[in-house]
């Protein structure tokens, strides 16, 4: 069981071994600007074999943020890394909606990144929150052709040009209480699906900031959803992310 998005330079000490002590076999952190990136990179280092990192740039956290120095950090760690990201884009941030300036400037922080990733041979871990379509045909152009859109909420026709071009979707704990997660999640095969938990994020029931050992939950929420046994979700959803991340 692998928590394949979890942020985990902003998480305190210790859920790390949380997570082992639930029976995670691994974690993939990924980061947001160049602050975490270098916080991944120590993460990395500190629990090698178990931690995998991501590096770029949040499409909700590039405003004050160097492309080139993004570009250059991607690239020089890239062996030491499983993907690009969190990248992306969020039409719905209250920056991008109304300044056309401002969005074409976070589809650029996009399309280099993806043309990095390419260039490295890293898989994108793609945040498309209201930018959908945008995403999946930006990647088919300018991407390095696999990768995961993370916590996939979009509409179905969309989903399904995702999956032809080959990329997984994943699903966190926010299935418990997202018709639109949980539409997607069921129409996605199973062999297509990842499971994290995007921590840190406010989980209701649990009354508290989500963690990796968390994604437990999300491995639950989708055994019941897809009506399968636990084993056999554990069993494919972990296959899926050692397939997409090499690890
Ligand atoms: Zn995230």
């Amino acid at each position: 069981m692998i928590d394949t998005h979890a942020h985990l330079a902003d998480l305190p000490e210790g859920v790390v071994e949380r997570a082992k002590a639930a029976g995670l076999t691994g974690i993939v952190a990924v980061s947001a600007n160049l602050t975490t990136c270098e916080g991944t990179l120590r993460l990395v280092r500190e629990h090698r074999g178990y931690v995998h990192g991501a590096l770029g740039v949040h499409p909700t956290e590039f405003f004050d943020q160097s492309l080139e120095a993004a570009l250059e950090i991607i690239r020089a760690n890239a062996r030491e890394c499983v993907a690009v990201g969190e990248i992306g884009l969020d039409y719905w941030h209250k920056l991008v909606r109304k300044d056309a300036a401002m969005k074409e400037r976070q589809r650029e922080f996009y399309i280099r990144q993806l043309q990095a990733a390419r260039e490295v041979n890293l898989p994108v871990s793609i945040h498309s929150r209201g930018a959908w379509g945008d995403c999946i045909e930006l990647a088919s152009c300018h991407g390095p052709g696999r990768g995961v859109f993370h916590w996939y909420s979009g509409p179905l026709d969309v989903l399904d040009e995702v999956l032809d071009a080959g990329y997984y979707v994943s699903c966190t704990p926010a299935m418990e209480l997202s018709p639109e997660l949980r539409v997607a999640m069921v129409k996605a095969p199973l062999d297509r699906v990842l499971i994290e938990t995007d921590s840190p994020v406010w989980i209701k029931s649990l009354g508290r900031e989500s963690e990796p050992a968390d994604v437990q939950l999300t491995l639950r929420h989708l055994a019941e959803l897809k009506g399968l046994p636990m084993a056999d979700v554990y069993a494919a959803t972990t296959r899926n992310a050692e397939t997409l991340f090499k690890i």
